[in-house]
């Protein structure tokens, strides 16, 4: 009989079924055994008679989050979720589960480094609240929502190594690997490559796939491996047409996520507010914030010039402008009328930098003196360097952290609970 999903028995009342899942819990009430089963769609009660002496004996023995399958016949019943409950006919234990669960699985939310941490250590066994899996429908949906843009936009998928011969940037949060007589380096970014496709012609790029930093960070929005999003245009006059594309896709991803959420996200309307790294300073000075470093901003100045902006506007997305040089790599381009800033921008929401982006540099000679300026040797990027030696179009593009996006949607107290499993410096498994 093929199997059916719990939430679409209540269309099946008075039928013989068949559902698969696990045994969530078990009742035993003397005369009848009460089985709460899970599958991937809903949860119901199996009921499970004396009379039927051969399952009445084996439910009873069972252990919580065996998996089964349990064939018999769906029925009415106010008192049951959702008002319906399965009369047990026959049940065929798939999986045993051993009795001693190393986790709970009704465990709630609590943003406890400890308990998180147990709780990631069995993290296949954490995924399996609903709502954990909700997580990753979430994800689904706003991926699926930015694809949908890219697709009709005339965007090319590109997957880029992650294996390099030298460090992508400055080369302080790099993992090196042995590879096999020498030494490589995993990828803090796809930024050259997705450049080098501008400079193959590409015109519009987007990439997702693994990001590494060696950062030591303890923090709840680093991860040591994390999935990136990233895009990459040719042809732009600045870096607000890649504002522009930005908020484009994120309309569309949040578009596509919104029933998946039950109310949490809001989908942005285009403009998104946009203050320069000047103006944010001055705004946050006037709110009494006092900033430590005038080219970037704390996670602090981040939530509070994210809080006024809110009030000021509704918008729950921010943009930061024109980052001093001293805060941007070599590559991103400076203003021609003002030198010490760089033509790029930060995107907050809901408090936390989601995504950096600007306009790179194309015109070689610029290229070299910027990375001189940097104190980088020419011959460690020069791989890089010749992608503009020989013709590539004015560019721009973004790197855009997905995890951050979920977590803050989500209101999760750790990117960590917003990724299926995470890397960390402590932790690679499972
Ligand atoms: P931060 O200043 O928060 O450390 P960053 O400036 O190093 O971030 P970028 O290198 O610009 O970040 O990376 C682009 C995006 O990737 C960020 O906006 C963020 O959403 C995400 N991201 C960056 N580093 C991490 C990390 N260690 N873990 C998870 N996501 C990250």
């Amino acid at each position: 009989m093929e199997r059916t999903y719990i939430k679409e028995l209540k269309n099946k009342i008075g039928s013989e079924i068949v559902i698969k899942g696990f045994v969530q819990t078990i009742r035993d009430q003397g005369g009848i055994v009460f089985l709460i089963m899970r599958d991937i769609s809903d949860i119901c009660q199996v009921v499970v008679l004396k009379s039927e002496k051969d399952i009445f004996e084996l439910a009873k023995t069972l252990s919580t989050e065996s998996v089964l399958e349990v064939h018999g016949l769906v029925k009415e019943e106010k008192q049951a979720p959702a008002g319906i409950e399965i009369q047990a006919k026959a049940i065929e234990v798939l999986s045993k589960a051993e009795p001693e669960l190393p986790i709970p699985i009704l465990m709630f939310k609590s943003g406890d480094e400890a308990e998180m941490t147990k709780r990631l250590d069995w993290r296949w066994i954490d995924l399996r609240r609903p709502e954990k899996i909700d997580i990753f429908r979430l994800w689904t949906a706003l991926e699926q929502g930015f694809r949908e843009y890219y697709s009709q936009n005339g965007f090319i998928q590109i997957y880029t190594p992650s294996f390099m011969s030298a460090p992508s940037e400055s080369g302080a949060d790099v993992f090196e690997v042995q590879y096999f007589e020498k030494k490589a380096y995993l990828a803090q970014s796809p930024q050259f490559y997705k450049q080098m496709a501008m400079a193959s012609g590409f015109e519009k790029v987007f990439i997702a796939g693994p990001v590494f930093r060696a950062e030591p960070s303890f923090t709840t929005r680093h991860l040591t491996e994390f999935t990136g999003w990233d895009f990459e245009i040719s042809y732009i006059e600045s870096h607000y047409d890649v504002m522009s594309v930005l908020e484009d896709t994120l309309i569309a991803g949040f578009k596509a996520a919104e029933h998946v959420t039950a109310n949490a996200l809001t989908v942005p309307s285009k403009p998104f507010p946009k203050l320069t790294m000047a103006e944010a300073k001055t705004k946050l000075k006037e709110a009494g914030i006092k900033s430590e470093r005038l080219y970037d901003l704390t996670p602090e100045e981040e939530r509070e010039i994210c809080r006024l902006t809110k009030e000021e506007t509704g918008h729950e997305f921010l943009f930061i402008v024109d980052y001093p040089v001293e805060a941007r790599p070599f590559y991103h381009m400076r203003h021609s009328d003002n030198p010490g800033l760089t033509k790029s921008f930060d995107l907050l929401y809901r408090g936390l930098e989601i995504t950096t982006g600007a306009q790179r540099e194309h015109r070689v000679d610029i290229l070299e003196k910027q990375a001189k300026d940097k104190n980088l040797g020419l011959t460690s990027i020069e791989d890089y360097l010749n992608f503009f030696r020989y013709g590539c179009p004015p560019h721009g593009g973004v790197g855009i952290g997905p995890g951050r996006i979920i977590m803050k949607i989500l209101d999760l107290p750790s990117i960590k609970e917003a990724t299926f499993l995470p890397r960390d410096v402590r932790r690679l498994n499972p």
